[in-house]
């Protein structure tokens, strides 16, 4: 993943899921090499342009974060428009953020085009002592979907750099 400073048409992706759960971290991850345990609330809404290579193919992607307003939901319908991808994060160690799942793909379903890729991401899995939520329980989630949602397991802290970017690949893909 590299910054894109070019002015070629971007694929919009958005980042969701409940408050600290870890979105504003993931996608600082990948801009800087250091995962930094001192984020600050995002104020505004904050969007990164990035380039990932798929397929050896130079995929471009605006990718949006909240302003913090999913503490409140109400995340304006606005930050879904024409969102062709969307990460939806958990936190395994806190089940509420998991049961929160299905109101946030009503709002992402209903706000963004209907194609829109969807992949749930179960964050924080270094700290699985606290685990609440089991891998397979989130699967099945996942697969009895209708909109044919992957998911995947990452600590944003703990997970390689490579592995994160692999989520962003693969959602280029999809895209
Ligand atoms: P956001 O509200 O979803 O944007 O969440 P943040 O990215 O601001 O993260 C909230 C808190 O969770 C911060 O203190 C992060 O350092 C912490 N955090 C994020 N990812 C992980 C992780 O994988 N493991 C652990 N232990 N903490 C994390
Ligand atoms: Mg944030």
């Amino acid at each position: 993943i590299k910054i894109d400073n070019s002015s070629e048409p971007k694929f919009k992706l958005v980042i969701v899921g409940d408050s600290t759960v870890g979105k504003t971290s993931l996608l600082t991850k990948i801009i800087d090499k250091d995962f930094n345990m001192q984020t600050t609330p995002t104020v505004g809404v904050d969007f990164k342009n990035v380039v990932v290579e798929v397929y050896n193919k130079k995929v471009h992607l605006q990718i949006w974060d909240t302003a913090g307003q999913e503490r409140f939901r109400s995340i304006a319908a606005q930050y879904y428009r024409r969102a062709n991808g969307c990460l939806l994060l958990f936190d395994i160690t806190r089940r509420e953020t998991f049961t929160a799942l299905p109101r946030w793909i009503e709002d992402i379903t209903t706000n963004s085009n209907e194609l829109v890729k969807i992949t749930v991401v179960g964050n924080k899995k270094d700290l699985s002592d606290s685990r609440k939520v089991t891998e397979n329980e989130a699967d099945m989630f996942c697969l009895r979907q209708k909109n044919n949602i992957n998911y995947t397991e990452i600590s944003v802290k703990e997970t390689d750099q490579e592995a994160i970017t692999h989520i962003f690949e693969e959602m280029a893909k999809e895209i």
